[in-house]
């Protein structure tokens, strides 16, 4: 069963370290580009004969900049040309900072089940290195509002690696969020993306350079640290807090995990991907672009819409590629051997034999038994970027 992934591409302000497809000072064009949206989302579902979507994710950008009537019309078109199953999980990103009680829950009514917070930092200093605009007491009175409103699941982002953070200053950062007691927790590196402010500071000297040491550091202390506070993780990035029985994996991001399964995903909206029968494709960046194509641009075959720039239908090799360094992500699952076989008709042993037989000898990946599965070490974790080289 497919997801469907709709990007937001407008915040506030654009952050220092940020490589999004996201635009400040376009507020004036969110209307017309939510209609835009609700127009594609039509085109893609009728078209796809009311596909059934098992998770849905609003991202960005900042997808809480929409008011809860635009989130309102996205969530109409949706429903009326896709078929959304009964216990979807539905999320909205959101940045800290003008989140009310009221907002959230109005979102809540629209079905929308599940609130991804960045909060990234908690010290004003490595806030103002990224050029984030908010502060701790925001993150704090967004977490209140929205379990206030109801939302029973929450996950929060926190960055590690920023220009002039400590062992303790990440500690604390890790402290101060266990405090608020969120349901899933992501953990970033921080990459000094080509084209972005915080690349060029730390290139002209006038921001210290991350270190590589000391981030590897704090991802082990990260690890250690949310073990015994109860979260399991389950991603490179992510962790989720660990449940009970059947449950164990509730709180795991299903909209997360349907892209590392290489799994069918729609993608709607300016720049957004999508992984539909085979074919990955994208649509046009630009806002403004996107509005004009889905206004007056020509049809293009299902499932692409109007607004698509690129496409192409991966090979069987490729695809077996893909699934596995996004497998290899996934720290507990790893790659099914059983389901790889399934999907492609061969073995990842007999497709990839020397490539697993060297990771295998490095100790960069383990193979697990019942059930059959290979999947990144501790050690592997660490260099998971060389893992994944093997196999794109
Ligand atoms: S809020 Fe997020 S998407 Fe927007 S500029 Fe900052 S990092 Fe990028």
């Amino acid at each position: 069963m497919p997801s469907l992934y709709v990007h937001i591409p407008f915040c506030r302000h654009r952050c220092g370290y940020c490589d999004f497809n996201t635009y400040s000072g376009l507020d004036s064009i969110i209307p017309r580009y939510v209609e835009a949206l609700a127009k594609e989302i039509r085109e893609v579902g009728t078209q796809g004969d009311a596909p059934s979507l098992h998770t849905l994710f609003f991202g960005g950008g900042t997808p809480s900049l929409l008011t809860a009537g635009q989130a309102g019309v996205l969530m109409q078109a949706i429903r009326h040309s896709f078929s959304i199953e009964a216990d979807a999980e539905i999320t909205l990103e959101a940045n800290p900072g003008g989140l009310t009680e009221g907002y959230l829950s109005e979102l809540l009514v629209l079905g929308l089940n599940r609130i991804s917070l960045g909060v990234q930092s908690i010290h004003p200093a490595e806030l103002a290195v990224l050029e984030r605009e908010h502060g701790i007491e925001q993150v704090v009175s967004s977490v209140r509002a929205a379990r206030a409103a109801g939302f029973a699941n929450l996950s929060l982002d926190l960055i590690y690696g920023i220009p002039g953070q400590t062992l303790d200053t990440w500690e604390e950062s890790l402290t101060r969020v266990l405090a608020l007691e969120p349901d899933h927790l992501s953990l970033y590196a921080l990459t000094l993306e080509h084209g972005t402010p915080l690349r060029r500071e730390v290139r002209s000297g006038r921001v210290p350079a991350p270190d590589d040491d000391l981030a590897a550091e704090m991802y082990e202390q990260a690890g250690e640290r949310l073990a015994r506070n109860g979260f399991a993780q389950y991603e490179i990035s992510n962790w989720a807090r660990r449940m009970a029985g059947p449950d164990a994996w509730r709180f795991a991001s299903r909209h997360n995990l349907q892209y590392w399964r290489n799994l069918p995903y729609f993608g709607v909206g300016a720049g957004a991907h999508g992984y539909v029968n085979g074919r990955r494709y994208s649509n046009v960046l630009a806002p403004a672009t996107y509005i004009r194509r889905m206004d007056s641009g020509a049809s293009r075959g299902w499932p692409l819409s109007r607004a698509a720039a690129r496409s192409e239908i991966l090979s069987n090799d490729e695809a077996m590629r893909q699934s596995m360094w996004l497998g290899l992500r996934l720290t507990e699952e790893g790659v099914p051997v059983g389901g790889f076989q399934h999907r492609f008709g061969v073995s990842p042993d007999e497709r990839f034999g020397r490539e697993i037989d060297e990771l295998l000898a490095h100790r960069l990946i383990e193979r697990q038994a019942k059930p059959d599965r290979l999947r990144l070490t501790e050690h592997g974790r660490l260099l998971a970027n060389q893992v994944f080289v093997r196999f794109v």
